[in-house]
Protein backbone atom coordinates (compact mmCIF):
# COMPACT_ATOMS: atom_id res chain seq x y z
CA UNK A 1 0.00 0.00 0.00
CA UNK A 2 1.43 3.88 -1.00
CA UNK A 3 0.87 6.74 0.96
CA UNK A 4 1.35 10.38 -1.34
CA UNK A 5 3.88 10.75 0.88
CA UNK A 6 5.91 7.46 0.06
CA UNK A 7 5.30 8.33 -3.70
CA UNK A 8 7.10 11.55 -3.52
CA UNK A 9 10.25 9.84 -1.98
CA UNK A 10 10.22 7.09 -4.53
CA UNK A 11 10.82 9.75 -7.10
CA UNK A 12 8.30 7.97 -9.47
CA UNK A 13 10.47 4.90 -9.64
CA UNK A 14 10.18 1.34 -8.88
CA UNK A 15 10.01 0.48 -4.93
CA UNK A 16 10.66 -2.69 -3.13
CA UNK A 17 7.16 -3.17 -1.54
CA UNK A 18 5.86 -3.79 -4.77
CA UNK A 19 8.24 -5.87 -6.27
CA UNK A 20 5.99 -9.43 -6.30
CA UNK A 21 3.03 -7.40 -8.07
CA UNK A 22 5.87 -6.11 -10.52
CA UNK A 23 6.90 -10.04 -10.85
CA UNK A 24 3.63 -10.54 -11.37
CA UNK A 25 2.73 -8.19 -13.92
CA UNK A 26 4.83 -6.23 -15.77
CA UNK A 27 2.57 -3.85 -17.12
CA UNK A 28 1.09 -2.84 -13.48
CA UNK A 29 4.65 -0.18 -12.71
CA UNK A 30 3.55 2.00 -16.32
CA UNK A 31 -0.16 2.20 -16.10
CA UNK A 32 0.60 2.96 -11.93
CA UNK A 33 2.47 6.22 -13.43
CA UNK A 34 -0.89 6.75 -15.81
CA UNK A 35 -2.90 6.34 -12.64
CA UNK A 36 -1.26 8.78 -10.65
CA UNK A 37 -1.40 10.92 -13.60
CA UNK A 38 -5.06 10.92 -14.14
CA UNK A 39 -5.41 11.26 -10.57
CA UNK A 40 -7.11 8.16 -10.01
CA UNK A 41 -5.00 6.06 -7.72
CA UNK A 42 -6.51 3.29 -6.37
CA UNK A 43 -5.53 2.10 -2.27
CA UNK A 44 -4.68 5.23 -1.81
CA UNK A 45 -4.51 5.89 1.48
CA UNK A 46 -6.94 3.20 4.03
CA UNK A 47 -7.67 3.57 7.62
CA UNK A 48 -5.52 0.21 8.26
CA UNK A 49 -2.13 1.69 6.17
CA UNK A 50 -2.84 5.24 8.21
CA UNK A 51 -2.44 3.03 11.24
CA UNK A 52 0.73 0.87 9.65
CA UNK A 53 2.55 4.28 9.13
CA UNK A 54 2.08 5.40 12.92
CA UNK A 55 3.18 1.95 14.17
CA UNK A 56 5.78 2.28 12.00
CA UNK A 57 6.96 5.87 12.82
CA UNK A 58 6.51 4.99 16.02
CA UNK A 59 8.93 1.85 15.73
CA UNK A 60 11.82 3.99 14.24
CA UNK A 61 11.47 6.86 17.71
CA UNK A 62 9.36 9.49 16.11
CA UNK A 63 6.66 11.18 18.15
CA UNK A 64 3.18 9.70 17.08
CA UNK A 65 0.18 9.52 18.77
CA UNK A 66 -1.00 5.99 19.17
CA UNK A 67 -4.52 4.73 20.06
CA UNK A 68 -4.35 2.18 22.67
CA UNK A 69 -4.78 -1.50 20.22
CA UNK A 70 -1.56 0.49 18.68
CA UNK A 71 0.56 1.32 21.44
CA UNK A 72 0.25 -2.92 22.33
CA UNK A 73 0.66 -3.31 18.84
CA UNK A 74 4.29 -1.58 18.76
CA UNK A 75 5.20 -3.01 22.11
CA UNK A 76 4.59 -6.50 21.10
CA UNK A 77 6.66 -5.74 18.12
CA UNK A 78 9.48 -3.77 19.57
CA UNK A 79 10.31 -6.87 21.77
CA UNK A 80 9.50 -9.89 19.27
CA UNK A 81 12.35 -7.47 16.83
CA UNK A 82 14.71 -7.14 19.88
CA UNK A 83 14.74 -11.08 20.58
CA UNK A 84 15.39 -11.71 17.23
CA UNK A 85 18.45 -9.24 17.42
CA UNK A 86 19.60 -10.81 20.49
CA UNK A 87 19.75 -14.35 19.22
CA UNK A 88 21.89 -13.52 16.07
CA UNK A 89 24.34 -10.86 17.28
CA UNK A 90 24.10 -11.86 20.81
CA UNK A 91 26.74 -9.00 22.58
CA UNK A 92 28.36 -8.18 19.75
CA UNK A 93 28.35 -3.94 18.98
CA UNK A 94 25.99 -3.40 16.45
CA UNK A 95 25.28 -0.70 13.58
CA UNK A 96 21.45 -0.23 13.51
CA UNK A 97 19.52 2.15 10.77
CA UNK A 98 16.22 2.77 10.80
CA UNK A 99 13.53 3.44 8.18
CA UNK A 100 16.35 3.90 6.07
CA UNK A 101 16.00 3.89 2.02
CA UNK A 102 18.40 2.57 -0.14
CA UNK A 103 18.69 2.96 -3.64
CA UNK A 104 19.53 0.56 -7.22
CA UNK A 105 22.09 1.68 -9.33
CA UNK A 106 22.08 -0.39 -12.60
CA UNK A 107 24.98 0.86 -14.92
CA UNK A 108 24.78 4.13 -14.67
CA UNK A 109 21.45 5.24 -13.80
CA UNK A 110 19.34 4.59 -10.17
CA UNK A 111 16.23 2.45 -10.92
CA UNK A 112 14.69 1.67 -8.17
CA UNK A 113 14.46 1.93 -4.14
CA UNK A 114 13.25 0.31 -1.31
CA UNK A 115 12.69 1.40 2.41
CA UNK A 116 13.75 -1.16 4.84
CA UNK A 117 11.85 -0.65 8.32
CA UNK A 118 15.06 -1.45 10.20
CA UNK A 119 18.78 -2.93 9.27
CA UNK A 120 21.49 -3.90 11.55
CA UNK A 121 24.77 -4.86 10.92
CA UNK A 122 28.12 -6.49 12.59
CA UNK A 123 31.24 -7.65 10.62
CA UNK A 124 29.92 -9.30 7.51
CA UNK A 125 26.33 -10.20 8.74
CA UNK A 126 23.33 -7.68 8.68
CA UNK A 127 19.82 -8.75 9.50
CA UNK A 128 17.15 -6.34 8.12
CA UNK A 129 13.40 -6.58 10.00
CA UNK A 130 10.31 -5.91 7.61
CA UNK A 131 7.59 -5.06 10.41
CA UNK A 132 4.19 -6.10 9.35
CA UNK A 133 1.05 -4.73 11.55
CA UNK A 134 -2.19 -5.83 10.92
CA UNK A 135 -3.78 -8.82 10.94
CA UNK A 136 -3.19 -10.03 7.23
CA UNK A 137 -0.84 -12.72 6.76
CA UNK A 138 2.24 -12.06 5.22
CA UNK A 139 3.98 -13.31 2.68
CA UNK A 140 7.03 -15.15 4.89
CA UNK A 141 10.18 -14.51 4.19
CA UNK A 142 11.17 -17.19 2.16
CA UNK A 143 9.35 -16.21 -1.23
CA UNK A 144 9.34 -12.51 0.34
CA UNK A 145 9.80 -10.70 -3.14
CA UNK A 146 10.07 -7.18 -1.50
CA UNK A 147 12.76 -8.68 1.22
CA UNK A 148 14.55 -10.63 -1.84
CA UNK A 149 15.02 -6.54 -2.77
CA UNK A 150 15.83 -5.16 0.47
CA UNK A 151 18.60 -8.14 0.72
CA UNK A 152 19.97 -6.84 -2.38
CA UNK A 153 20.34 -3.06 -1.52
CA UNK A 154 21.64 -3.81 1.27
CA UNK A 155 24.40 -5.61 0.56
CA UNK A 156 25.30 -3.67 -2.65
CA UNK A 157 25.36 -0.66 -0.42
CA UNK A 158 27.73 -2.39 2.73
CA UNK A 159 29.86 -4.06 0.50
CA UNK A 160 31.72 -5.88 3.73
CA UNK A 161 28.62 -8.31 4.16
CA UNK A 162 28.76 -11.86 3.02
CA UNK A 163 25.12 -12.91 4.78
CA UNK A 164 21.91 -10.84 5.11
CA UNK A 165 19.38 -12.03 7.34
CA UNK A 166 15.80 -11.02 6.33
CA UNK A 167 12.81 -11.46 8.64
CA UNK A 168 9.29 -10.45 8.25
CA UNK A 169 8.12 -10.05 12.16
CA UNK A 170 4.71 -9.90 12.70
CA UNK A 171 2.43 -10.27 15.90
CA UNK A 172 -0.11 -12.58 15.28
CA UNK A 173 1.96 -14.49 12.60
CA UNK A 174 5.43 -14.73 14.44
CA UNK A 175 8.60 -14.26 12.73
CA UNK A 176 9.96 -15.58 9.64
CA UNK A 177 13.37 -15.81 7.87
CA UNK A 178 15.54 -16.33 5.07
CA UNK A 179 19.43 -15.85 4.13
CA UNK A 180 20.90 -14.61 1.74
CA UNK A 181 24.52 -15.58 0.97
CA UNK A 182 27.18 -14.15 -1.57
CA UNK A 183 25.23 -17.03 -4.52
CA UNK A 184 21.72 -16.28 -3.33
CA UNK A 185 22.32 -12.45 -3.52
CA UNK A 186 23.94 -12.87 -7.34
CA UNK A 187 20.56 -14.68 -8.34
CA UNK A 188 18.55 -12.57 -6.68
CA UNK A 189 20.18 -9.24 -8.41
CA UNK A 190 19.96 -11.06 -11.43
CA UNK A 191 16.50 -11.76 -11.40
CA UNK A 192 15.60 -8.07 -10.01
CA UNK A 193 17.54 -6.75 -13.05
CA UNK A 194 15.25 -8.87 -15.19
CA UNK A 195 11.87 -7.65 -13.54
CA UNK A 196 13.28 -4.34 -13.75
CA UNK A 197 13.91 -4.87 -18.05
CA UNK A 198 10.62 -6.22 -18.42
CA UNK A 199 8.96 -3.65 -16.41
CA UNK A 200 10.09 -0.82 -18.26
CA UNK A 201 9.53 -2.41 -21.57
CA UNK A 202 6.89 -0.02 -23.48
CA UNK A 203 5.31 -3.46 -24.38
CA UNK A 204 4.97 -4.53 -21.00
CA UNK A 205 1.90 -7.34 -20.58
CA UNK A 206 -0.25 -7.56 -17.90
CA UNK A 207 -1.52 -10.82 -16.28
CA UNK A 208 -4.71 -9.91 -13.71
CA UNK A 209 -4.91 -11.81 -10.52
CA UNK A 210 -5.94 -11.77 -6.78
CA UNK A 211 -2.38 -11.17 -5.41
CA UNK A 212 -1.12 -8.79 -7.99
CA UNK A 213 -4.26 -6.74 -8.22
CA UNK A 214 -5.18 -7.01 -4.76
CA UNK A 215 -3.32 -3.37 -3.99
CA UNK A 216 -2.51 -2.10 -7.38
CA UNK A 217 -3.53 1.18 -7.57
CA UNK A 218 -3.82 0.89 -10.86
CA UNK A 219 -7.10 -0.62 -10.91
CA UNK A 220 -9.27 1.48 -11.48
CA UNK A 221 -8.14 2.19 -14.93
CA UNK A 222 -6.76 -1.29 -15.65
CA UNK A 223 -8.87 -2.87 -18.64
CA UNK A 224 -7.14 -6.21 -18.40
CA UNK A 225 -8.13 -6.14 -15.03
CA UNK A 226 -11.60 -5.21 -16.10
CA UNK A 227 -11.93 -7.87 -18.61
CA UNK A 228 -10.77 -10.73 -16.09
CA UNK A 229 -13.39 -9.35 -13.63
CA UNK A 230 -16.32 -8.16 -14.70
CA UNK A 231 -17.07 -9.05 -18.34
CA UNK A 232 -17.02 -12.64 -16.66
CA UNK A 233 -19.43 -11.72 -13.87
CA UNK A 234 -21.49 -10.23 -16.70
CA UNK A 235 -22.10 -13.64 -18.70
CA UNK A 236 -22.80 -15.56 -15.32
CA UNK A 237 -25.88 -17.43 -14.94
CA UNK A 238 -26.58 -18.21 -12.08
CA UNK A 239 -28.70 -21.45 -12.20
CA UNK A 240 -25.17 -22.30 -13.40
CA UNK A 241 -22.67 -22.14 -10.86
CA UNK A 242 -19.63 -24.28 -11.93
CA UNK A 243 -19.26 -27.35 -9.65
CA UNK A 244 -15.65 -28.65 -11.13
CA UNK A 245 -13.43 -27.35 -8.20
CA UNK A 246 -10.68 -25.79 -10.61
CA UNK A 247 -13.51 -23.55 -12.52
CA UNK A 248 -14.95 -22.62 -9.11
CA UNK A 249 -11.88 -21.42 -7.69
CA UNK A 250 -11.03 -19.24 -10.91
CA UNK A 251 -14.44 -17.93 -10.52
CA UNK A 252 -14.22 -16.99 -6.53
CA UNK A 253 -10.71 -15.47 -7.57
CA UNK A 254 -12.83 -13.56 -9.87
CA UNK A 255 -15.47 -12.52 -7.38
CA UNK A 256 -12.49 -11.47 -4.81
CA UNK A 257 -10.93 -8.84 -7.53
CA UNK A 258 -14.63 -7.37 -8.26
CA UNK A 259 -15.54 -6.64 -4.98
CA UNK A 260 -12.09 -5.10 -4.36
CA UNK A 261 -12.69 -3.04 -7.62
CA UNK A 262 -16.06 -1.91 -6.31
CA UNK A 263 -14.57 -1.14 -3.13
CA UNK A 264 -11.48 1.33 -4.73
CA UNK A 265 -14.41 2.73 -7.07
CA UNK A 266 -16.35 3.86 -3.68
CA UNK A 267 -12.84 5.14 -1.95
CA UNK A 268 -12.69 7.05 -5.14
CA UNK A 269 -15.57 9.06 -4.84
CA UNK A 270 -15.45 8.88 -1.30
CA UNK A 271 -12.09 11.15 -1.77
CA UNK A 272 -13.66 13.48 -4.10
CA UNK A 273 -16.74 14.37 -2.29
CA UNK A 274 -14.40 14.41 0.82
CA UNK A 275 -12.09 16.84 -1.02
CA UNK A 276 -13.66 18.96 -3.40
CA UNK A 277 -15.89 21.13 -1.93
CA UNK A 278 -17.52 21.97 -5.42
CA UNK A 279 -18.36 18.31 -6.51
CA UNK A 280 -21.76 16.45 -5.56
CA UNK A 281 -23.57 13.14 -6.80
CA UNK A 282 -27.31 12.63 -6.81
CA UNK A 283 -28.45 10.75 -4.13
CA UNK A 284 -25.05 10.38 -3.06
CA UNK A 285 -23.38 12.14 0.19
CA UNK A 286 -20.70 11.73 3.00
CA UNK A 287 -22.04 10.73 6.31
CA UNK A 288 -20.37 11.27 9.73
CA UNK A 289 -18.84 8.44 10.80
CA UNK A 290 -20.69 6.83 14.70
CA UNK A 291 -19.44 8.60 17.56
CA UNK A 292 -16.99 6.11 19.95
CA UNK A 293 -15.78 6.43 23.18
CA UNK A 294 -11.62 5.45 24.17
CA UNK A 295 -10.29 5.21 27.38
CA UNK A 296 -7.21 6.91 27.75
CA UNK A 297 -5.51 5.23 30.71
CA UNK A 298 -6.79 1.37 31.28
CA UNK A 299 -4.87 0.86 34.28
CA UNK A 300 -5.93 3.77 36.03
CA UNK A 301 -9.50 2.90 34.94
CA UNK A 302 -9.37 -0.71 35.90
CA UNK A 303 -8.38 0.42 39.63
CA UNK A 304 -11.47 2.81 39.55
CA UNK A 305 -13.61 0.18 37.78
CA UNK A 306 -12.26 -2.51 40.54
CA UNK A 307 -14.56 -0.58 43.48
CA UNK A 308 -17.63 -1.85 41.32
CA UNK A 309 -16.90 -4.95 38.96
CA UNK A 310 -14.91 -8.13 40.50
CA UNK A 311 -11.41 -8.75 38.51
CA UNK A 312 -13.65 -11.54 36.43
CA UNK A 313 -16.09 -9.00 35.13
CA UNK A 314 -13.21 -6.44 34.13
CA UNK A 315 -11.42 -9.50 32.34
CA UNK A 316 -14.39 -10.71 30.75
CA UNK A 317 -15.38 -7.59 29.07
CA UNK A 318 -13.35 -8.62 25.33
CA UNK A 319 -10.57 -6.36 25.12
CA UNK A 320 -11.68 -4.43 27.65
CA UNK A 321 -14.73 -2.64 25.64
CA UNK A 322 -17.12 0.14 27.36
CA UNK A 323 -19.85 -1.57 26.04
CA UNK A 324 -19.13 -5.28 27.48
CA UNK A 325 -18.00 -3.58 31.11
CA UNK A 326 -21.60 -1.16 31.23
CA UNK A 327 -23.56 -4.48 30.59
CA UNK A 328 -21.70 -6.02 33.62
CA UNK A 329 -21.91 -2.81 35.25
CA UNK A 330 -25.61 -2.45 34.48
CA UNK A 331 -26.10 -6.12 36.15
CA UNK A 332 -24.15 -5.46 38.98
CA UNK A 333 -25.50 -2.15 40.08
CA UNK A 334 -29.15 -3.19 38.81
CA UNK A 335 -29.08 -0.34 36.17
CA UNK A 336 -30.76 -0.03 32.35
CA UNK A 337 -28.60 0.76 30.30
CA UNK A 338 -28.68 4.45 29.53
CA UNK A 339 -28.21 4.51 33.32
CA UNK A 340 -25.24 2.54 33.25
CA UNK A 341 -23.86 4.38 30.87
CA UNK A 342 -24.21 7.63 32.49
CA UNK A 343 -22.49 5.86 35.54
CA UNK A 344 -19.74 4.60 33.58
CA UNK A 345 -19.24 8.20 32.06
CA UNK A 346 -19.10 9.34 36.06
CA UNK A 347 -16.46 6.40 37.04
CA UNK A 348 -13.92 7.14 34.29
CA UNK A 349 -14.73 10.85 34.30
CA UNK A 350 -11.75 12.48 32.81
CA UNK A 351 -10.46 9.36 31.69
CA UNK A 352 -12.87 8.97 28.28
CA UNK A 353 -12.14 10.88 24.81
CA UNK A 354 -14.79 10.58 22.08
CA UNK A 355 -13.62 10.14 18.90
CA UNK A 356 -15.41 9.79 15.33
CA UNK A 357 -15.01 7.63 13.56
CA UNK A 358 -14.18 7.67 9.47
CA UNK A 359 -17.07 9.10 7.37
CA UNK A 360 -18.47 6.85 4.76
CA UNK A 361 -20.27 7.22 1.44
CA UNK A 362 -24.05 6.01 1.79
CA UNK A 363 -26.97 6.22 -0.26
CA UNK A 364 -29.88 8.52 0.86
CA UNK A 365 -33.37 8.03 0.73
CA UNK A 366 -34.80 11.24 -0.58
CA UNK A 367 -33.92 12.31 -3.50
CA UNK A 368 -34.37 15.23 -3.74
CA UNK A 369 -32.49 16.08 -0.77
CA UNK A 370 -29.72 14.63 -1.36
CA UNK A 371 -29.10 16.00 -4.32
CA UNK A 372 -28.72 19.21 -2.60
CA UNK A 373 -25.74 18.12 -0.56
CA UNK A 374 -22.20 18.27 -1.59
CA UNK A 375 -20.60 17.19 1.35
CA UNK A 376 -20.63 15.84 4.85
CA UNK A 377 -20.65 19.45 5.98
CA UNK A 378 -24.62 19.94 5.48
CA UNK A 379 -25.88 16.63 6.78
CA UNK A 380 -27.44 16.26 9.66
CA UNK A 381 -26.86 13.32 12.24
CA UNK A 382 -30.90 12.34 11.74
CA UNK A 383 -30.62 12.10 7.89
CA UNK A 384 -26.93 9.80 8.64
CA UNK A 385 -29.65 7.17 10.89
CA UNK A 386 -32.08 7.92 8.21
CA UNK A 387 -29.71 6.72 5.25
S1 LIG B 1 -4.88 -4.08 -11.83
FE1 LIG B 1 -3.95 -6.11 -12.00
S2 LIG B 1 -3.75 -6.47 -14.19
FE2 LIG B 1 -4.08 -4.29 -13.92
S3 LIG B 1 -2.04 -3.42 -13.83
FE3 LIG B 1 -2.67 -3.82 -11.75
S4 LIG B 1 -1.84 -5.84 -11.29
FE4 LIG B 1 -1.82 -5.64 -13.50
Amino acid sequence: MTSPSSDDERKGLPSASNWRRYELCHGSFQLEQEAHRLDQVAHKATAEARSGERCHASMAGEAVELDETEKVSVGFMRERADDQLARIFGDTPVTELKEHRFWLQVGEKVAASGRVDRVVYAGRVALVQDYKFGFREPEPAEVNAQLKFLAVVVALALPQLSHVIVQVVSGPHGVSEARYDIKALQIAYSEIVDTLLAINDPNAGFNPGPAQCRFCPAQLICQPHRDATVAPMAKLQITQLPLESQRASKLLDEIQMLRRLCDQVEEFYSGKLLQDPDFSIPNYAMVPGAMKREVLDWDVARSRLAEYLDTDQIKGAANYRLGDLEKALSKTLKLKAKEAKERMNEILGGLIVEKQNAPSLKRLKNNSRSTALPGIAKLSRAEHSAG
